[in-house]
C-alpha cells in the first residue's frame, strides 16, 4: 500500500494561509499520513525566519539574562498564525510554557528547536493529527552524531497504529537527555528518518520551488528543472551548496531505497523532481545534470620536488590537519604539488598559522602558499563520464567568461568536476557553465 511521508519547509509554514493550503495537500491523498514540519520561514523577502529570531533570543539571553524582546517577536509570529487559522489551541498558554522552558534550559539548541516544536503543535491541530515530539523519537549518540538504529526503532514504535501524525523537524535528544539540533536545514533529515522508519513508498519534500533546478535560481533566472536525479548526484549537488535539500537527508532513505520527490507547496500540481536510487536512474540525455557551489574557501598550496617519491609525505601533512581538527574539503594533487582546500570559516588566524608552521616543520616544502577567498563550483552529472570533451567545454566556457581557474579537482566518482575560482567570479562562473550546458 502506498504510504507517503511529507516534509513541509519554512516557507510552507510561514503563515496561516499557507498552512491552510497544506491541509488541502494532505487531505487530497490518503497515503500522506506522516508529516514533518520546519519552523515558519520568511513571508516576504527581508522577513526573518523564526529559527533566526530564536538564535537572537539565545544571544539576548546570554547578554541580558532574559530574552523578552526577541521572544516577543517569536510570540507575535505564532499568535498571528493561530489567529489566521482560528485555532482552538490555547496559543498563549503554549507560548508561555515555551518561554518558561527556554529560561530553564538556556541552551542554543533547545531555544532554536522551539520553532519546529511550535510549528508542529499548530500543524497537528490543523490537520487533526497526533503530535509526536521529536525528543521522544530522534536520538544522538555520545559523539553527537545520529543514533540511527535507536531512532528507527523509536519512530516505528511511536507511529505504529497511528493514522495521521505530525512531528517537528530539526531536533532530537542528545545522550545527555538534552534537546539537540541537526545543522541548519536539518528538518529534511528528520523527514528522511521518518520515511525510512515507516518504509514509506515516497518521501515528499514540499518547498517553495517546483523541483531541484539545474542551478541556484538566485543566480540564474528560471533555470531548467531537473526531472530526475540519482541519490549520488543529489549528494554531490546538495553538499556543494544546492540547499534545496540538506546533504545528509539521503542517507536514511538510501538505506531503504525510498525515492524523494521535491514538490512546490505553492504549485502542488507541478511535477517537481524525483530522486531515485542510482540503480533505477535513467540517463536524461543531458551531459550535465546540475551545477552548485559555495563561497569562502582557503587553498593551501604545497610544492616540493620529488614529493611523490617521499614516502609518508601526504600522511605527515594530513596529520597536522588532523591534530588541528580541521575538515578538508578537497585535496587536488600533481607530481610535485598538493593543495588542501579548507572552509575559511573553520580557519582563524591562530589555526592557519599553526597549520603552516606544522606543515613546514614536518615536510619542509619548497613552497607553501595561502590563497583565500576561493569559491568552489561543482558541475555534476552521470552523463559526464560517458561523453567525450566535457572538461574541455567546461574550461572553455569559463575561459571565455574571462575567469581564471585557481584550483581543479575531478572526483574519482567521475560524475563531478570541481573548479575553484575567486569569490568575486562565483556568480559569473555559474552563469557561464549554465549557458554552456543548458543555454
Ligand atoms: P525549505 O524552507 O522548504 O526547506 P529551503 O530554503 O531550505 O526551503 O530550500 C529551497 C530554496 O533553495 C529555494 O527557494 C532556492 O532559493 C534554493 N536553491 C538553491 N539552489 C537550488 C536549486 N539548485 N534548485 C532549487 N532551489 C535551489
Ligand atoms: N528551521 C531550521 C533552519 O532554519 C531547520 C529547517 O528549516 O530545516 O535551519
Ligand atoms: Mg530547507
Amino acid at each position: 500500500m502506498s504510504l507517503k511521508v511529507c516534509k513541509f519547509g519554512g516557507t510552507s509554514m510561514a503563515d496561516g494561509n499557507v498552512i491552510a493550503e497544506i491541509k488541502k495537500i494532505i487531505d487530497a491523498d490518503k497515503a500522506r499520513k506522516y508529516i514533518v514540519v520546519s519552523a515558519p520561514g520568511k513571508r516576504y523577502s527581508g522577513d526573518i525566519k523564526v529559527t533566526d529570531l530564536l538564535y537572537g533570543c539565545f544571544k539576548e539571553l546570554q547578554k541580558d539574562g532574559q530574552c523578552k524582546n526577541k521572544f516577543s517577536l517569536v510570540r507575535s509570529r505564532f499568535e498571528d498564525i493561530a489567529r489566521q487559522l482560528n485555532l482552538s489551541l490555547d496559543m498563549k498558554a503554549v507560548l508561555d510554557e515555551t518561554e518558561k522552558r527556554i529560561l530553564e534550559e538556556r541552551s542554543a539548541d533547545f531555544i532554536a528547536s522551539r520553532g519546529e516544536y511550535l510549528s508542529a503543535r499548530i500543524a497537528a491541530e490543523v490537520l487533526g493529527a497526533k503530535f509526536i515530539d521529536a525528543e521522544q523519537v530522534i536520538f544522538f549518540n555520545e559523539s553527537g552524531s545520529l543514533d540511527g538504529e535507536k531512532t528507527n526503532k523509536a519512530i516505528q514504535a511511536a507511529l505504529s497504529g497511528v493514522e495521521r501524525a505530525v512531528l517537528p523537524g530539526f531536533y532530537g535528544k542528545g545522550c545527555d537527555g538534552k534537546v539537540k539540533t541537526f545543522s541548519r536545514g536539518g528538518s529534511d533529515i528528520s523527514g528522511a528518518l521518518v520515511a525510512r522508519a515507516v518504509n514509506a513508498s515516497l518521501y515528499e519534500n514540499w518547498t517553495d520551488v517546483s523541483g531541484f533546478l539545474a542551478c541556484d535560481p538566485r543566480i540564474v533566472e528560471s533555470p531548467k528543472r531537473i526531472k530526475c536525479l540519482s541519490y549520488k548526484e543529489l549528494r554531490e549537488l546538495s553538499y556543494m551548496g544546492a540547499d534545496v535539500l540538506h546533504s545528509e537527508s539521503i542517507f536514511p532513505v538510501r538505506k531503504a531505497n525510498i525515492p524523494i520527490q521535491i514538490k512546490n507547496t505553492f504549485r502542488p500540481d507541478d511535477e517537481g523532481t524525483t530522486i531515485v536510487p542510482t540503480s533505477r536512474y535513467v540517463l536524461s540525455g543531458n551531459t550535465v545534470t546540475g551545477i552548485a557551489g559555495k563561497k569562502n574557501f582557503t587553498v593551501i598550496f604545497i610544492e616540493k620536488s620529488l614529493m611523490n617519491s617521499e614516502i609518508g609525505f601526504v600522511r605527515k601533512v594530513l596529520s597536522v590537519i588532523e591534530d588541528l581538527n580541521l575538515p578538508v574539503e578537497h585535496i587536488p594533487s600533481g607530481i610535485d604539488t598538493m593543495s588542501l582546500v579548507i572552509s575559511s570559516d573553520a580557519l582563524d588566524d591562530v589555526k592557519l598559522n599553526a597549520m603552516l608552521e606544522g606543515i613546514k616543520n614536518s615536510v619542509e616544502p619548497d613552497v607553501i602558499r595561502v590563497i583565500d577567498n576561493i569559491a568552489l563550483i561543482a558541475t555534476v552529472g552521470h552523463g559526464m563520464s560517458s561523453s567525450v570533451g566535457t572538461s574541455a567545454r567546461l574550461f572553455k566556457a569559463i575561459a571565455e567568461a574571462d575567469i581564471n581557474i585557481k584550483m581543479l579537482d575531478q572526483g574519482a566518482s567521475e560524475i563531478n568536476i570541481v573548479v575553484g575560482v575567486k569569490n568575486d567570479d562565483y556568480e559569473n562562473c555559474i552563469k557561464a557553465i549554465y549557458a554552456e550546458f543548458f543555454g
